[in-house]
């Protein structure tokens, strides 16, 4: 969906916004974060002397793989994007603008508005354990028989010599 920013226009345009984007993934972080559902966008842009202004809700869901214990979970991802963007910069700084010509994608608005709502950190649940770095246990779904000590690793290096002998 591509809106084009005219400026010299006698009147203002208004376009009701209602479809879906199929976008497979996205690297978010160094993670990819795979997109389950189309990303349903619903709204309105309304152009006004080469400034549109971006009302739009957004909804789909997505698969994130936990940052501590690794698992994979679905959730859902609402978000409103309300941005204003002008093809030429504009002293108001609340208005974005436009790189590279007059042709704005709806897209790429809510890509980078997708974005800014990932989480800064993905986690499964605010107290995910993670994995035990010494077996790999899962640590949510169990203790493991490791020591829980915190053991500094150059001690362990030794205690590894220890048991060889
Ligand atoms: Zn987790
Ligand atoms: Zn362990």
């Amino acid at each position: 969906m591509e809106i084009i920013l005219q400026d010299s226009s006698v009147k203002s345009i208004s376009k009701d916004i209602d479809f879906a984007y199929h976008k497979e993934n996205l690297v978010y972080n160094n993670e990819t974060i795979e997109f389950l559902k189309p990303i349903q966008i619903k709204g309105n842009v309304t152009v006004n002397h080469g400034v549109a202004d971006v009302k739009l809700s957004v909804n789909t869901k997505v698969l994130y793989t936990c940052s501590r214990c690794l698992e994979n979970f679905e959730d859902t991802l609402d978000l409103m994007v309300d941005e204003k963007i002008s093809k030429n910069e504009q002293e108001d700084e609340n208005i974005l603008t436009l790189e590279g010509g007059e042709v704005l994608d709806i897209r790429d608005v809510v890509v980078n508005n997708i974005y800014l709502a990932l989480p800064r950190k993905v986690l499964c649940k605010e107290d995910c354990k993670g994995l035990c770095q010494l077996c790999g246990q899962d640590l949510n779904e169990g203790q493991c028989n490791c020591t829980q000590e915190e053991v500094d690793p150059r001690l362990a290096a030794l205690k590894d010599m220890f048991k060889e002998v």
